[in-house]
C-alpha cells in the first residue's frame, strides 16, 4: 500500500497534527475539518474500510474513540460528538484507508452533511491548537 496517504502518515512519511497513538491506531485531525476538532483515528495496519478491517483493530478503534470524544467534551465542550464512518465511494469514502470521523458539535453548528462534503482545508494553527488540547485532555 505503498501510495496510501494513510499508510504515510502512520510511517511518519507524512506530517499530521497527533492527538492519540497506541499499539494499533493512530488518531489525528483532519486538515480539511467539518468543524474545528474534527478527528480521524485509523488502524496503523492498512484495511480499507468496515468490511475488511481486523476485529481487534476495530476494536481498538472504538476504545480510543470512547477516550478522545471523552477528552473532546473536557477540551472542546462540544454540544454532542457525531461518529462517522463511510465504506466505498458511493458513501462518499475519500481515502481507501479505514478511518472512523470524530466530529465535535456546537450549538448553531450548520447541518451535518452525512455522505457528502466538502473539503475545505482549515487553518492549520487552530487545528494544531486544537489538537494540542484533545491530546492533553486523554486520559490513559
Ligand atoms: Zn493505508
Amino acid at each position: 500500500m505503498e501510495e496510501c496517504i494513510f499508510c504515510k502518515i502512520v510511517k511518519g512519511e507524512i506530517p499530521c497534527y497527533k492527538v492519540y497513538e497506541d499499539d494499533h491506531v493512530l488518531a489525528f485531525e483532519d486538515i480539511n475539518p467539518i468543524a474545528l476538532g474534527h478527528t480521524l483515528i485509523i488502524p496503523k495496519r492498512h484495511a480499507e474500510n468496515l468490511y475488511e478491517i481486523p476485529d481487534e483493530d476495530l476494536v481498538a478503534i472504538h476504545l480510543a474513540a470512547k477516550k478522545i470524544i471523552r477528552a473532546m467534551r473536557e477540551a472542546l465542550e462540544p454540544t454532542g460528538v457525531a461518529c462517522l464512518q463511510l465504506n466505498g465511494k458511493g458513501a462518499n469514502q475519500v481515502v481507501m484507508h479505514y478511518h472512523f470521523h470524530l466530529v465535535p458539535r456546537h450549538a448553531g453548528d450548520p447541518e451535518l452533511p452525512i455522505t457528502t462534503w466538502e473539503l475545505k482545508p482549515g487553518d492549520k494553527d487552530a487545528i494544531e491548537e486544537t489538537a494540542k488540547k484533545i491530546a492533553a485532555a486523554i486520559k490513559s
